[in-house]
């Protein structure tokens, strides 16, 4: 863990995580005029002509905390996708901040991370809650079913970049088919609760059909594989990451 984190404190920086500023109940009323901020529309890159590939990042590359009790079962049949609702600059921040995340998260109470993967603005996937535990969430909707993708970035401020999409793309594709669930079930936090989570700049891709279509061009063209790297492998690629070279 220490050597996957040259500095503990790099989320400290970052004071808006999705849970503070988005997802938080008291901060709705801050979000909510800021939404309409965000006029950028997103132009997604075609889908790639063949089988997709991530690699994912196992938890002990990140330095993830043990998960604690109270994971409860789950079914997953649909796909929701989130912003972590933290200003993105450096991505070598990433490990940190995902860190920062799941520290704030069992502060309060939970198990885990609220979610199950996380990508960061390079595309880089990270293993997070385990997908067959239902997540959390601090708004008014029960995630029971939901497979919980969440997008470092403020996207009521920023806009994904495009190996963010691609990643996502993948991974939503990953998600229908091993979990035998539509691309029609995508949807966006804010569709559930009162929440701007993802923010327009994700949100609008999701609900203008222009994710699902690439979802499903992704899928037509064999789908997407995913591969949890071994726990050293994980540790190599964060150190990668923190080196900015991934
Ligand atoms: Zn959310």
């Amino acid at each position: 863990m220490s050597s996957a984190a040259p500095t503990t404190t790099s989320t400290s920086s970052t004071t808006a995580v999705e849970p503070t500023s988005t997802e938080a109940p008291t901060t709705t009323s801050t979000e909510a005029p800021t939404t309409t901020s965000t006029s950028t529309s997103v132009t997604p890159e075609p889908a790639p002509a063949g089988v997709g590939h991530r690699d994912l990042i196992g938890r002990e590359g990140w330095g993830a905390a043990a998960t604690g009790a109270g994971l409860v079962g789950h079914t997953i049949d649909r796909l929701t996708v989130h912003h972590t609702a933290g200003v993105y600059t450096d991505n070598t921040e990433t490990p940190g901040r995902i860190r920062g995340f799941q520290s704030f998260h069992q502060e309060q109470g939970w198990a885990d991370l609220a979610y199950h993967h996380v990508i960061d603005r390079n595309g880089n996937v990270y293993e997070a809650r385990p997908t067959s535990a239902k997540g959390d969430t601090f708004t008014g909707y029960d995630p029971t079913g939901h497979y919980l993708v969440v997008c470092d970035g403020d996207f009521t401020q920023q806009i994904p970049t495009d190996a963010q999409v691609s990643a996502l793309v993948d991974m939503l594709a990953w998600a229908a088919e091993e979990f035998a669930v539509s691309p029609d079930t995508l949807g966006t936090h804010r569709d559930y609760a009162a929440t701007a989570c993802p923010g327009d700049g994700l949100g609008n891709l999701v609900d203008s059909g222009a994710l699902q279509a690439q979802v499903e061009a992704q899928l037509a063209a064999g789908g997407s594989t995913l591969n949890l790297l071994s726990p050293q492998d994980s540790l190599d690629r964060v150190a990668t990451i923190e080196a900015g070279n991934s």
